[in-house]
C-alpha cells in the first residue's frame, strides 16, 4: 500500500505506521490504493524552515530569475504528463481529457508567470502606479511600492483540482518572492504529492521555498503571523470555520478565499436554435456540466433560457446529455468518469433531493448508477443530470444550494436583460456567468446588471464563436475568483495575482531617489 509522504525541511516525511491515516481510493472501483496522514510533522519547524531559508532566498532572486524558476518547474511536470495523468485517473476518476484540464492548467500557469516574469526584468521591487508630486516642486515626490512579505504562503486547496490548484497559487507566491507550504485535499493528494515529487527531483528551487503537507494541517494556522498569507479553496463552510480561526484574525494574517459557486449559463432571447450561438451555448453548457463529472467551481448550475425557448433547450440539451459515456475513465469509451469520493456521491444525491423540491428531473434518475468498465455496484458514479423549474423566480433551493456534480437546473426568465441579471445576482456571488447573445444592448444590460455579482463574464457570440474556449476556464490572465458565496477572493488577473504575496508601501522624499529604488533592486 502506497504511503504519501510530506516534503518538510528539506526531506520526505512518513507518518509512523500507527499513526491515524486516511485512505485513498479509485472512484471506479472503490479499492483502497493509498494512505495518507501528516502525523509527526512539527507545523512550527515548517514555518521557522520557510522564514529562515526559502524567504530570503527568494527575495534575494530577481522576478526574471524567479520566472526563470517557474518556466523550469512546467517543464519538469509536462515532462511527466503522461504519468500524472495515469495517476490522476487512478485518484480522482478523470478521463485522459479531464485529468488533461487540471495537469496542463497547472503548467499552463507556470508557464504564463514564467514568461510574465521577463518582462518585470531584473527587480525585486515593483513599482505601483504613477509618481506623484506632493509639494511645490520635485523636491518631494510620492511614489508606491510593492515589496514581498516577509513570511510564508500557506495554500490549502479543493480536491477536485490537485495539479492546477496547487500551481495556480504557487506560481503568484513564489513569483512575488514568497515561500509555499501547500496542502492538497487528503483524497485527490497523490496527484500533487507525486507533482511536488517530480519538481524537488528536479533540483530548481531554493531550499525552504516549497513544502507539501499530505493529510491534516495540524495547528499550522494557528502559528501564522502578520507576514504570512492563507489562500484557501474549498466549501463555504470550510472557508468560515478556517478564517474564523482566532488566530488569522488576531494576527490580521493576509487572507484569500475561494469557494462555492452557483455560476449561471445565460441564452438570450435573440438566438435562434439552430444558429451558430445556439450550437456554442448546448456545446458549452454540456461540457460545462460533465467535464471532470460536474466538479469543477467553475461549472455551470443554472442555465437561465427564455420561457419560449425553454422546451426546445431541454430537448437539444437532453440529447447531448444522454448521449455521455458514464464509467471507469480506463475504458476509451467512456467520456466522464465518477465522483471523486464516496462522500461527494453522497452530497450529490443529497443535493439532486434538495433542488427537486423547486425543480423537476428531466434528464437522469437522481440515483447512482453503475458505471461502464466498472464493477457492478461499485463506483461513485452519477449521469448527467438536468432539472427543470417553472421559473427561476421561484427556484429558491436552485439559487443557494451548490451540487458539485453533473447537475445543472434548466430556469426559465421572461427573456429581459434585467430579469438575467437579477437571476444571475440571485446567486449570492458567484466566479462565472456565461452569456450567449449577438445583440449588444442586451449583452450591455446584464454585464451593467450583473457584473458586480460575479468575478468574470464570458460573452458567447457569433464573433466569438471560433475561439471561445467554454467558461469554465479559468485562464491566468484573468480574474479568477467571485463575491459574496464565492468566497470574496481574487486569484490570478496576471500581475494583480501577485498581490496578496505584495505589501504595498508608500514611499516618499526626492523624486531621484524614489525613481532610483522603484527601479530596482
Ligand atoms: P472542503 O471539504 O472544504 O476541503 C477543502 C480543503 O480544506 C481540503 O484540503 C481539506 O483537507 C481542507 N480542510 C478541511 N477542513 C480543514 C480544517 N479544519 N483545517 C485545515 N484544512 C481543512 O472542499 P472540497 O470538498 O475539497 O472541495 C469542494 C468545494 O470546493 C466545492 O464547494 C467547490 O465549489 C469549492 N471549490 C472552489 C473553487 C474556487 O476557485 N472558488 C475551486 C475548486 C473548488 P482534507 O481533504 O484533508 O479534509
Amino acid at each position: 500500500m502506497k504511503i504519501l509522504k510530506s516534503y518538510a525541511r528539506g526531506a520526505w516525511h512518513e507518518a509512523a505506521s500507527n499513526s491515524p491515516f486516511t485512505d485513498l481510493v479509485d472512484p471506479s472501483t472503490e479499492e483502497t490504493i493509498a494512505r495518507a496522514s501528516s502525523a509527526g510533522l512539527d507545523f512550527a519547524a515548517l514555518l521557522a524552515h520557510a522564514r529562515e531559508r526559502g524567504g530570503p532566498a527568494l527575495r534575494a532572486m530577481t522576478f526574471a530569475e524567479r520566472g526563470e524558476l517557474l518556466r523550469g518547474l512546467s517543464k519538469a511536470l509536462r515532462d511527466h504528463r503522461g504519468e500524472l495523468l495515469e495517476i490522476s485517473a487512478r485518484n480522482t476518476g478523470t478521463t485522459k481529457h479531464d485529468g488533461g484540464f487540471d495537469i496542463d492548467g497547472a503548467t499552463g500557469t507556470l508557464a504564463y508567470y514564467g514568461g510574465l516574469a521577463k518582462s518585470l526584468g531584473d527587480r525585486r521591487v515593483l513599482a505601483d502606479g504613477e509618481d506623484v508630486q506632493l509639494m511645490r516642486t520635485d523636491a518631494f515626490f510620492g511614489q508606491h511600492l510593492l515589496v514581498p512579505r516577509h513570511g510564508v504562503a500557506v495554500h490549502i486547496n479543493a480536491f477536485n483540482f490537485p495539479a492546477w490548484g496547487f500551481a495556480e497559487k504557487a506560481a503568484c507566491a513564489l513569483l512575488a518572492g514568497m515561500p509555499v507550504i501547500t496542502k492538497p485535499a487528503t483524497a485527490t493528494a497523490m496527484v500533487t504529492e507525486r507533482a511536488i515529487e517530480i519538481l524537488v527531483a528536479a533540483n530548481l528551487l531554493p531550499e525552504g521555498a516549497l513544502q507539501l503537507v499530505c493529510g491534516s494541517t495540524g495547528n499550522l494556522l494557528e502559528l501564522l503571523g502578520a507576514q504570512d498569507v492563507f489562500a484557501f479553496t474549498g466549501s463555504a463552510d470550510t472557508a468560515l470555520a478556517l478564517r474564523s480561526g482566532r488566530n488569522l484574525l488576531a494576527a490580521n494574517t493576509r487572507v484569500n478565499l475561494e469557494a462555492d459557486s452557483l455560476n449561471a449559463a445565460v441564452l438570450a432571447p435573440d438566438v435562434a436554435p439552430g444558429s451558430p450561438v445556439w450550437d456554442l451555448f448546448l456545446k458549452d453548457v454540456t461540457r460545462e456540466m460533465t467535464q471532470k463529472a460536474g466538479q469543477k467551481c467553475t461549472a455551470v448550475r443554472r442555465i437561465l433560457v427564455p420561457a419560449a425557448l425553454a422546451d426546445a433547450v431541454e430537448a437539444a440539451l437532453g440529447e447531448r446529455l444522454r448521449a455521455v459515456v458514464t464509467g471507469n475513465p480506463s475504458d476509451g469509451s467512456v467520456t466522464m468518469g465518477p465522483l471523486a469520493t464516496a462522500n461527494q456521491l453522497r452530497d450529490a444525491l443529497a443535493g439532486i433531493a434538495k433542488l427537486s423540491t423547486a425543480a423537476r428531473i428531466v434528464v437522469g434518475s437522481g440515483q447512482r448508477t453503475d458505471g461502464v468498465a466498472a464493477p457492478a455496484g461499485k463506483g461513485f458514479f452519477l449521469a448527467p443530470t438536468l432539472l427543470r423549474a417553472d421559473s427561476w423566480r421561484t427556484a429558491g433551493v436552485v439559487h443557494e444550494h451548490e451540487v458539485f456534480a453533473p447537475v445543472a437546473t434548466l430556469l426559465p426568465y421572461d427573456g429581459s436583460a434585467s430579469a438575467a441579471a437579477a437571476a444571475v445576482a440571485a446567486g449570492g456571488g458567484t466566479l462565472v456567468t456565461s452569456i450567449y447573445s449577438d445583440d449588444p444592448a442586451w449583452t450591455r444590460g446584464v454585464v451593467g446588471g450583473a457584473g458586480s455579482f460575479t468575478g468574470r463574464i464570458y460573452i458567447g457570440s457569433s464573433a466569438s464563436a471560433s475561439e471561445a474556449p467554454g467558461s469554465g476556464m479559468a485562464m491566468p490572465q484573468t480574474l479568477h475568483g467571485g463575491p459574496g458565496r464565492a468566497g470574496g477572493g481574487e486569484e490570478l488577473a496576471g500581475l494583480a495575482g501577485l498581490r496578496p504575496y505584495l505589501q504595498k508601501v508608500a514611499l516618499q522624499g526626492a523624486r531621484a531617489s524614489l525613481q532610483e529604488i522603484a527601479a530596482g533592486v
